[in-house]
């Protein structure tokens, strides 16, 4: 099932999310939604809180980064093939020299902005099943997983501009968050979602 996303100026999308256990109700079913829900948005990650759930949990699937043309042909038979549930992430270090890419978020349409992040993560999560890894990202994995794991922090990629890119960006966020933008995926809006 489809889920609706929510949009930028809701408070879900600003608390640091919860860790979950194997008796939290229907996961399965909610991981199934949430993958169903990216996709149909065409988006590479999908976090939690952005379906309305402080926990944290977030998808990563870089599959449609495999077109991309500036990546060597390694690179893309990895992005391919890398499909990831995330359950009580916590990065445990970051390093390198911050690089910049132009990101988006499927709460925040129609907006993007170059974001600086370290290029080499190294992560602890638990799977599906609730078994621990820690495992060592670089490039646009990170990125992805470093965007995705900022949601479950309750941070959005726009926190992390300028002060002048803020200010530049402000009217198109405040328009998201009051409905008026045009999207081909389902959303929810703060303004909306209170008079339910
Ligand atoms: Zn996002």
């Amino acid at each position: 099932m489809i889920l609706p996303i929510v949009a930028y100026g809701d408070a879900v999308l600003k608390k640091k999310a919860k860790e979950i256990d194997k008796d939290y109700p229907k996961l399965n079913e909610l991981i199934d939604n949430m993958y169903e829900t990216m996709y149909g948005a065409y988006g590479v990650g999908l976090a939690a809180p952005q379906i309305g759930l402080p926990i944290r949990l977030f998808l990563v699937d870089t599959s449609p980064f495999a077109d991309d043309e500036d990546l060597s042909e390694a690179e893309s038979e990895q992005m391919k093939t890398f499909k990831k549930t995330f359950i009580n992430a916590q990065i445990l270090e970051e390093e390198g020299d911050e690089w910049a890419f132009n990101e988006g978020c499927l709460s925040i349409p129609e907006v993007r902005e170059d974001v600086f992040r370290k290029p080499k993560i190294k992560i602890q999560y638990q799977d599906e099943n609730f078994d621990t890894h820690v495992e060592e990202y670089d490039g646009l994995i990170a990125r992805v997983i470093q965007h995705e794991y900022d949601h479950i922090d309750g941070i959005l990629f726009t926190d992390k501009l300028s002060s002048f890119k803020k200010r530049l960006i402000k009217g198109k966020l405040t328009n998201i968050s009051k409905g008026k933008i045009k999207i081909d995926y389902r959303m929810r809006f703060p303004a909306m979602s209170k008079k339910r």
